[in-house]
């Protein structure tokens, strides 16, 4: 007999991870966390930019990032990890219409902005990074002093290790292979053996759409887009200086213990497996800073990676029940905020898979 767990989640990325994290501290529910690879965080939640950004498209991921900062900025007493967010505040660039939607978001998020014109600088930037401003190609600047980077890995590793705390289990290399609905429950087998578990999550990033048709479901699907960053050294890395994302001409950076990490906004649809770094989009990035940010004309690039972000075309993200299917939680296609936005959409699952839970209590 395999062994039985009340929940199953699929990926220890940031949407596992955080839905098994808030599930915990829902009730005493039998938690198993399964994860493909030998350790959590190999994919787009270990490779990400770390930029925690409140000025997105959606009010709903945005309030979920207003959830994941007061964690940040007060951190629960389950954390091991507290000081792991600095904040910085973020410098967008773009059309004064795009920013002048932002700053309506940011508003109603009750969150501190200053949506300025060109050349006229938030005061909190320093005389060197103005100057590198005046000679950017810009419309209108928004300031988000609250903004920041976080310790990605710390971040993870504080829901998993929170989850375990309280009797979660996370076996990694444990790559699921089948999944098929019994009476009462839901057969999962891995490479690792077989589980039975009232609930299954499907975390499991850009697999999650393939993982739902093995299951039987209807194909959701699902887009992925490879994205690369790369990380240029330097002379002396200005730790507290905010990041920078060109919204018109879709580039950021920001500045990395290690020196600079940019990112060329590249977006190509990719099929959900790990890409390759593609050497063209070193050029791109070079094109770009010299047309619009000439006083980064030509960084040093000393490495380069990618990964993927996943999206439901139409839906920001997809924290839903499948229909037909009782016991089948999506938690997937949480496309390019899914760190930032982490704490409310793990919280937001895990209600749904507790009062799922509660209702199948005996
Ligand atoms: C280049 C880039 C930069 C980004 N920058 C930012 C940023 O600055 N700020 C931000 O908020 N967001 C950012 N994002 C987005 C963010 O990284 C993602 O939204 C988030 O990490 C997605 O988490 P996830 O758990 O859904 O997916 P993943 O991190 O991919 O996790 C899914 C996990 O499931 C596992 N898995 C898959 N299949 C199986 C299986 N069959 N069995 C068991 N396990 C399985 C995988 O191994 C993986 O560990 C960025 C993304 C990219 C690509």
């Amino acid at each position: 007999m395999p062994t039985v767990y009340d929940v199953i989640v699929i990926g220890a990325g940031f949407a596992g991870a955080a839905t098994a994290y808030h599930l915990s501290r829902l009730g005493a529910f039998r938690i198993l966390i399964l994860e493909r690879e030998a350790e959590p965080g190999r994919h787009a939640s270990g490779k990400n930019a770390a930029l925690l950004r409140q000025a997105v498209n959606d009010p709903q991921v945005g309030a979920m990032v207003q959830e994941t900062l007061r964690a940040l900025e007060s951190p629960p007493e389950d954390w091991e990890r507290k000081n792991i967010f600095r904040c910085t505040g973020s410098v967008l660039l773009g059309e004064n219409r795009v920013l002048s939607g932002f700053a309506g978001l940011l508003q109603k998020l009750g969150a501190a902005f200053e949506l300025r014109g060109r050349h006229d600088f938030p005061e909190n930037l320093d005389a060197e990074f103005r100057e590198e401003l005046r000679a950017a190609d810009y419309e209108a600047l928004l300031f988000t002093p609250g903004d920041g980077v976080v310790d990605v890995a710390a971040l993870l590793a504080n829901y998993l290790d929170a989850a375990r705390s309280r009797g979660a289990t996370l076996r990694c290399g444990a790559e699921v292979r089948g999944l098929s609905r019994e009476t009462e429950a839901w057969r999962v087998s891995t490479g690792a053996g077989e589980f039975r578990a009232r609930l299954v999550v499907n975390a499991a990033g850009a697999w999650a759409g393939g993982l739902g048709v093995a299951a039987g479901l209807p194909d959701r699907g699902f887009e992925h887009f490879r994205r690369h960053l790369f990380l240029a050294a330097p002379a002396a890395p200005k730790l507290d200086r905010p990041y920078l994302w060109d919204t018109a001409h879709e580039f950021y950076f920001r500045p990395d213990s290690q020196g600079l990490l940019l990112c060329a906004g590249d977006e190509e649809a990719h099929p959900a497996r790990e890409p390759a770094v593609d050497p063209r989009v070193e050029t791109r990035l070079f094109e770009k800073l010299r047309a619009y940010f000439p006083a980064l004309a030509s960084p040093e690039i000393r490495r380069a990676w990618a990964c993927l972000r996943s999206f439901l075309p139409g839906s920001p993200f997809l924290i839903e029940a499948e229909v037909g299917a009782p016991g089948f939680l999506w938690v997937a296609g949480l496309g390019g905020h899914g760190m930032g936005s982490s704490f409310g959409a793990g919280r937001s699952a895990a209600e749904r898979a507790a009062a799922f839970l509660n209702r199948q209590a005996p």
